[in-house]
């Protein structure tokens, strides 16, 4: 493990000595056969937290997201979605693949959008088009800036779906974030969704895993999927212990992310070389452009390597930078400085 101050992203945290202790004596089972107490537990835990009847562990974000689109979705229907999704930008074509589905992204603000942009989206009932059916909403919006959908929007985009007669998926990867920010719980956020996960990889810092949680049947229809696409597991109480020592033990200490991610942003901002609205920071996750004649973000990352941090994520033209569990709020005050010194080197 390398010394760079990890900003790249939330999903390079390390398990710590505290819940590899926890995996270590988990007590496990049968996974695939249903007999592993530990995921059981996992499983119970996180429908009770969304709020949802059922819920299946599953080795990853991405395939919560595939086997919810598959179930929701036949061959040739369409998704709507915000155009920063992550099923769109980082799924390899899942949607295509799995599903059949194809997507109608939409633009709005911030990976947001509105319950009248939704309504406009959907398809006419005519048979040259395709027939829409799912709504996939990503709280927070990653790409997005990592902002929060408030519970108002959610309602409101939520019913707009409904409405129009779409089933309604939430990707809940950084949920818990959401509801850390915002003092909503995520069982309210999950409340108008037909299905919902929460990643356990990313501040909630375990090594593996993600539960996707919805009605009876759904759960039913997703552990089909799972067995076909090879996601059973045997004894895998041992990565399920992981989940269940984070939900202990690492969601109210998000908002020191957020602290940090805040206390960073507001630092960079001041410099003229740098846009960024402090204010625009909600959660862990800080965008921004630079303006340096002459200087690319691909500039910005080399000196940050060569200074000990890690590069940040480009996307587009903004460079991301994600705080986590295991960047202290010192790392992040001299991740901060040294941006300023970077940038007073270019000025
Ligand atoms: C990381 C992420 C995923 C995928 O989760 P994995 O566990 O990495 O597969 C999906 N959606 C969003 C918004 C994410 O940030």
């Amino acid at each position: 493990m390398s010394n760079l101050i990890r900003i790249y992203s939330d999903t390079q945290t390390q398990p710590s000595p505290q819940m590899r202790a926890a995996m270590a004596s988990a007590e496990v089972g049968d996974e695939q056969g249903g007999s592993d107490p530990t995921v059981n537990e996992l499983c119970r835990r996180v429908a009770e937290y969304l709020g949802k009847e059922s819920a299946v562990f599953l080795p990853s974000g991405t395939m919560c997201n595939e086997i919810a689109m598959m179930i929701h979705c036949r061959p040739g229907d369409e998704i709507i979605a915000h155009e920063t999704a992550h099923i769109i930008n980082s799924e390899a074509g899942g949607p295509a693949a799995f599903a059949g589905a194809m997507i109608k992204p939409l633009r709005g603000e911030r990976g947001q959008f509105s319950g009248e942009d939704v309504l406009a989206a959907v398809r006419p009932d005519s048979r040259y088009v395709p027939v829409s059916r799912l709504l996939v909403v990503e709280q927070t919006s990653n790409f997005g800036g990592g902002t929060v959908w408030s519970l108002e929007r959610i309602k409101e985009v939520a019913s707009a779906a409904r409405s129009a007669g779409l089933a309604v998926h939430m990707d809940g990867a950084r949920l818990s974030n959401a509801a850390v920010a915002s003092g909503t719980s995520a069982a309210d956020f999950s409340a108008p969704f037909d299905s919902v996960w929460l990643d356990l990889t990313k501040g909630l810092g375990c090594p593996v895993g993600a539960v996707l949680a919805g009605s009876e049947d759904f759960i039913q229809a997703a552990w089909r999927i799972k067995q076909r696409m090879g996601g059973a597991m045997r004894q895998a109480g041992i990565i399920a212990a992981a989940g269940l020592y984070a939900l202990d033990n690492n969601i109210d200490r998000l908002a020191e992310d957020h602290a940090n991610a805040k206390k960073f942003a507001a630092t960079i901002a001041k410099h003229p070389l740098v846009r960024l609205d402090p204010d625009a920071v909600e959660t862990n996750i800080i965008f921004f452009e630079i303006d340096a004649p002459g200087k690319t973000l691909e500039d910005l990352c080399a000196e940050f390597l060569k200074r000990g941090m890690q590069r940040g994520a480009i996307v587009g033209h903004a460079i991301r930078i994600v705080t986590h569990l295991d960047v202290s709020a010192k790392q992040m005050e001299v991740a901060a400085e040294t941006v300023v010194e970077i940038l007073d080197g270019w000025n």
